[in-house]
């Protein structure tokens, strides 16, 4: 077995892993259902489908993505043949989340392989049954000198710190996110941090109501509002925003039903700690539509506030929850004031036809990525890098982009021996000059 080297043998565990997925399909819904009640049409949607594609994409490109690459020499070393050889970094650490706790510990785990490297990975502690799962597939597909599963939760994740690794890819909230990068820099580890923020969707009185409201609530309330890339909440243009109020409780109730607890499509919250975080957050006065609870099943309903403080609880860090705080503006400087008080968001929405002003949205803003007249779907393309700016995260992956991220490009110049221009050598005498004349023309 040399995974470092032998690019067939990855592809064979790659195959080897497709196979053990897709024939758990069943299993996998399953465990996600009992982790926190997610519906099976979204656990294909943003779980398996999401795996099975950047393995089948993986399988499809290894070779081509690991082979070195000619690039095009400089002039000033002639005559050279220039490469960049993709090496793996050695072994990676892999830290995943609760709330899609099979996409997040599997994909970036598919990539590090891909790219040669043997991996531990942490999956949450918070989804004992799914990650149970990927513990099992893993020990079923590789080695355990090439990829190792480690359960358990914060201490598991303090221990494995502590020891050397060559990348640590990190996916979780920006206040872990901060421990991760403080215990790397002990080694000078490079890291891969996947983060949260407060995700603003801006609604213009241009943008067509009904489509934009159907899109927010889909993108909001899919797992229940815990997604890193959510529209957190929505800036409205105060002309527009009866009627985009309006249309957001309609599909809300389309979507889920009059009593969204009954809904099999509607996923619960992780946990009771996070519940309560929740619920704190709901200030009753400033419910426009939903607002019930659940304590003993970790239900909220979809909700929509209006108009909180951005003072209040709800307005201060990422909700991470089912819970639509709608703020009003009149001109694009508030926009610019509310969106300014927060650390730059890992996404950005903005629904308007007019042009000009969704690209000044997308221009002056730093964000990790985005939509224009949709939430959450820029995820889907694997040829657009994912991954935050600032606050909510650095480095970034899928599709190519993931190979790369777990690969250090080494660049090799390969000289040839039958010219040796004399030019670089000392003495230099006077050979400024002539330097300075190619150096012109170069
Ligand atoms: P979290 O940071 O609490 O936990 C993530 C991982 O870190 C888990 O495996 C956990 O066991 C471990 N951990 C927790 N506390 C730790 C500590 N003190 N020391 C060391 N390790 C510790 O995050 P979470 O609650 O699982 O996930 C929610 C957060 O993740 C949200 O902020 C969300 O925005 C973010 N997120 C980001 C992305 C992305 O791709 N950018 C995706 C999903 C979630």
């Amino acid at each position: 077995m040399d995974f470092k080297t032998d690019i067939n043998y990855r592809r064979q565990t790659l195959i080897k892993l497709l196979d053990a997925i897709q024939s758990r399909e069943g299993e996998i819904i399953k465990a996600l259902q009992e982790d926190f009640g997610k519906s099976a049409f979204e656990t294909v949607l943003t779980e398996t489908y999401q795996v099975v594609a950047e393995l089948k994409r993986a399988i499809k490109n290894i070779h081509r993505w690991a082979k070195p690459k000619r690039v095009f020499p400089s002039l000033l070393n002639f005559p050279t043949s220039d490469y960049l050889y993709a090496e793996p970094y050695g072994s990676v650490l892999v830290i995943a989340p609760w709330n899609y706790p099979f996409q997040l510990a599997m994909a970036p785990l598919v990539a590090a392989v891909a790219a040669g490297n043997s991996v531990t990975l942490k999956p949450s502690e918070l989804t004992p049954k799914t990650s149970e799962l990927v513990a099992e597939i893993v020990r079923l597909v590789f080695d355990p000198n090439h990829v190792e599963v480690y359960q358990g939760g914060a201490e598991v994740t303090q221990k494995l710190l502590s020891r050397r690794w060559d990348y640590i890819f990190f996916t979780g909230s920006v206040a872990v996110g901060k421990i991760i990068a403080k215990a790397a820099a002990e080694n000078l580890t490079p890291v891969t941090l996947e983060l949260g923020g407060k995700n603003p969707c801006i609604v213009d009185s241009s943008a067509n109501i009904a489509l934009a409201a159907k899109r927010i609530v889909w993108g909001k309330f899919l797992n229940a509002g815990q997604t890193c890339i959510a529209p957190d909440y929505i800036l409205v243009q105060n002309k527009v925003k009866p009627k985009l109020l309006d249309h957001l409780k309609q599909e809300i109730t389309k979507a889920y039903g009059e009593n969204p607890q009954m809904s099999a499509d509607f996923a619960r919250i992780i946990n009771a700690k996070n519940w309560s975080r929740l619920a704190d957050k709901i200030d009753s006065d400033k419910v426009y539509f939903g607002g019930q609870i659940n304590a003993e099943t970790n239900y909220i309903a979809p909700t929509i506030i209006d108009e909180p403080a951005l003072e209040s609880a709800i307005m201060q860090d990422e909700i991470f929850g089912p819970l639509l705080p709608v703020i009003s503006y009149e001109n694009e400087q508030e926009i610019e004031t509310i969106i300014s008080k927060y650390e730059k968001p890992l996404s950005l929405y903005v629904f308007s036809d007019d042009k000009p002003f969704a690209k000044r949205m997308v221009r002056d803003f730093s964000f990790g990525g985005g939509c224009i007249n949709d939430t959450v779907v820029y995820f889907g393309n694997a040829r657009l890098p994912f991954g935050g700016v600032g606050h909510s995260g650095m480095g970034a992956y899928h599709g190519k982009r993931s190979f790369d991220t777990f690969s250090h490009f080494k660049p090799i110049v390969k000289k040839a021996n039958w010219l040796d221009i004399p030019l670089r050598y000392a003495p230099y005498g006077d050979k400024l000059k002539t330097l300075r004349r190619i150096l012109k023309w170069l």
